[in-house]
């Protein structure tokens, strides 16, 4: 089995509606844990898993799509992006020519915003040398997305993306080295990619936007902005019960992103304990 390195890469922080992030949970519950500002705004961060094994050096993700309108940018999202090459060698000691290979959970803006860096009018790949790894189904739905959620995919990205020569597109579950293993789920959105990754003994999850934070562990602890919220429940308790010892990633957690899921005295899966890697 190969042996991995686990680092996480905060690139940025952005603003989302508290109420749209924990859909019919009500404010009293979830502003205990993400306390929101006078808007109703709960600052939330944007990571990506880089995972290192041998000369290959894979990301899940790769940051927020930084070119909305002024108006969007700052005052909806008020997205803080520093530049992407920079921060990528500030987290890792890495540059971004040396990516082999990023995992695309789905192409939502938030996750996969970082794909393309904006020189003048041209787009052009941040991560130069490194293979795309897209769902088939999710690529399709990015290019025809529904009215709901339409506003989470950006035409320009999506356009470039098809158009890069390194994309890969996978039709279901896959494997990219013996132990790190991408299964597929839809109650997100249809073919998001969880990335599993085999430590020892130990399964790390990362759980995508199947569990955006921390705080969305509990089964009922469903985002709005999901297009199939009974699914997404139902899949979150399949990982709870097929890895209950499973480290799980969390890629939005504003304060920290690696923890265990424990169940607590009625039996409700709950946050465990923290785990640092290195
Ligand atoms: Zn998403």
């Amino acid at each position: 089995m190969a042996e991995f390195g686990i680092i996480d890469v905060k690139w940025s922080t952005f603003l989302l509606d508290g109420g749209a992030m924990f859909g019919i949970v009500p404010r009293p519950l979830w502003a205990k844990l993400i306390p929101p500002d006078e808007n109703n705004g709960i600052r939330l961060a944007m990571r990506s898993l880089m995972i290192t094994s041998g000369d290959r050096l894979i990301l899940v993700d790769c940051g927020v799509w930084q070119y909305f309108p002024e108006k969007l940018r700052d005052r909806v999202y008020a997205i803080e992006q520093p530049e992407l090459a920079a921060t990528f060698e500030a987290r890792t000691g890495r540059r971004v020519d040396e990516v082999t290979d990023i995992i695309a959970t789905h192409l939502h803006f938030d996750h996969v915003g970082g794909f393309v860096t904006r020189q003048g009018d041209d787009l052009t790949p941040t991560f130069p040398n490194a293979a795309f790894h897209v769902q088939k189904e999710q690529l399709a739905w990015a290019q025809e997305p529904s009215d709901k959620d339409r506003g989470s995919y950006v035409k320009p990205l999506i356009d470039a993306i098809v158009a890069a020569p390194n994309l890969v597109l996978h039709d279901g579950p896959w494997s990219l080295l013996t132990g790190l293993e991408i299964d597929v789920v839809h109650g997100h959105t249809r073919a998001m990619q969880i990335v599993r990754v085999q430590l020892g003994q130990r399964w790390l999850v990362h759980t995508a936007d199947m569990v955006p934070t921390s705080a969305h562990i509990p089964p009922p602890y469903i985002m709005a902005y999901d297009t199939e919220p009974i699914k997404t429940g139902q899949e979150k308790k399949r990982y709870y019960t097929t890895w209950p010892d499973a480290v799980y990633f969390f890629e939005h957690d504003p304060e920290h992103p690696f923890w265990t899921i424990v169940l607590d005295s009625r039996g409700t899966p709950a946050r465990g304990e923290k785990v640092s890697f290195k």
